[in-house]
């Protein structure tokens, strides 16, 4: 594992705790040798993650599409800036360097990124870890709806521990090194629908 990207929010939140959690996420990144990708941003949660690494000595790879570039006022002091035509690109750049995610608390754009990873990881695109920094219980009600989903059968038991949630970002890294995916997704086709 050489390179984790992080989905986190282009806002900083109602806590000054989830600033500090990006900082200390990128700062723990940093320290374990690990590369930060992440959306390339200076504004909120993702110019929080990027200064914790880069202040920690680490290397930060930024991934940002053009027409972002001003809105989100891309960091000019990264290690790395990848500029992208579109959102679909930014995406599959980031997937395409990562070898593990993290959500950071987030809005719709972090979810979405998410849970894209999330659903390549059921389809068996990709075999890599991903998890949710649980920070300030900022995630108890989507760790909640998973469960729900699990327990409706939307969503196979094995798959639900695919979603890997934790509160402190030393310990989410370690579970992602012991990290085995499960197997493809198979569907269940019942005699009424042939
Ligand atoms: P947010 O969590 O809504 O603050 O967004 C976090 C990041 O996700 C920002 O860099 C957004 O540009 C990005 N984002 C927003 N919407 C989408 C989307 N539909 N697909 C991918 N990324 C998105």
């Amino acid at each position: 594992m050489k390179r984790i990207a992080v989905f986190c929010g282009s806002s900083e939140g109602a806590s000054p705790a989830y600033i500090a959690a990006a900082k200390e996420l990128g700062k723990t990144l940093a320290e374990q040798g690990l590369t930060l990708v992440y959306g390339g941003a200076s504004v909120g949660l993702m110019g929080a993650v990027a200064n914790g690494a880069m202040q920690a000595g680490g290397h930060v790879i930024g991934v940002i599409p053009d027409f972002l570039d001003k809105r989100e006022i891309a960091h000019t002091h990264l290690s790395e800036l990848i500029v992208v035509s579109s959102m679909h690109e930014r995406k599959a750049k980031m997937a395409e360097l990562a070898d593990g995610f993290i959500a950071l608390p987030g809005g719709p754009g972090t979810l979405e990124e998410f849970f894209e990873i999330f659903t390549w990881a059921q389809l068996g695109l990709h075999q890599k870890p991903l998890g949710i920094l649980n920070v300030e219980g900022y995630y108890d009600l989507l760790v909640k709806l998973f469960d729900h989903i699990a327990d409706e059968q939307f969503m196979h038991e094995k798959y639900r521990t695919m979603t890997m949630a934790d509160t402190d970002s030393e310990r989410l890294l370690e579970k992602f090194r012991h990290y085995k995916a499960p197997e493809v997704k198979t569907y269940i086709k019942r005699p009424e629908q042939t």
